[in-house]
C-alpha cells in the first residue's frame, strides 16, 4: 500500500480586490502537484474567487483587514478554507440561496455561494455575526495527464 501524500499552506493578505488574483493563482499553484485537469483548476479558482470576493466586499469595510486562505491536500482530496474576521452572516441558510444578495445596489447577483456549490464537491459555511465567516470547500481532484 502506498503512503498518503499530504501538503498544507496558508496565505494571509489585505482585503483589497487586487489580491483576488493572488488568491486564485496561489491556490492553482498549490493544486499543481495533484496533477489536476484544466477544468478542475478552473473550478477551484472560480470558487476561491467567489469566497475571497465575499470576504472583501461583504465581510470588511476596510482594506486594512486581512483574509486568510488555507489549503490542504490529502492524496487527491483538496480542502480550501477562506476566512475573514468581518461582520459575519446572521442567516447562513438564506445567504446561500440562489439570487439572495444584501447588495443589489452594487449589481451583485447573489450567485456566489451557488457557484461555489456547483464547482466544488462540498461547501461548509460557519459564521458568527460580529466575528467573521469561514468557508470550507472540498473537491476530489480526479486529475489527468495534461488535459
Ligand atoms: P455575487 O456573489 O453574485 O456577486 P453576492 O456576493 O451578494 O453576489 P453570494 O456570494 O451568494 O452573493 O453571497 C450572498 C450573501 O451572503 C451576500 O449578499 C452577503 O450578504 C452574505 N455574505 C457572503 N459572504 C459573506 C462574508 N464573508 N461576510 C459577510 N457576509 C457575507
Ligand atoms: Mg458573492
Amino acid at each position: 500500500m502506498s503512503e498518503t501524500v499530504e501538503n498544507h499552506m496558508e496565505l494571509r493578505f489585505e482585503a483589497k480586490s487586487v489580491n483576488e488574483s493572488l488568491a486564485r493563482m496561489a491556490v492553482a499553484a498549490f493544486l499543481t502537484d495533484m496533477n489536476p485537469t484544466l477544468s478542475e483548476v478552473d473550478d477551484v479558482k472560480t470558487a476561491v474567487s467567489e469566497a475571497v470576493t465575499n470576504a472583501i466586499v461583504h465581510g470588511y469595510s476596510s482594506e486594512k483587514e486581512q483574509v486568510v486562505i488555507r489549503c490542504s491536500r490529502r492524496d487527491q482530496l483538496c480542502v480550501v478554507q477562506v476566512e475573514d474576521e468581518g461582520v459575519g452572516i446572521s442567516d447562513v441558510k438564506q445567504a446561500r440561496l440562489p439570487f439572495f444578495t444584501t447588495k443589489p445596489e452594487q449589481n451583485r447577483s447573489g450567485m456566489g455561494f451557488s457557484f461555489m456549490e456547483t464547482f466544488m464537491d462540498q461547501v461548509e459555511v460557519e459564521s458568527t455575526p460580529g466575528r467573521g465567516t469561514k468557508v470550507t470547500m472540498t473537491k476530489y481532484i480526479a486529475g489527468g495527464n495534461g488535459r
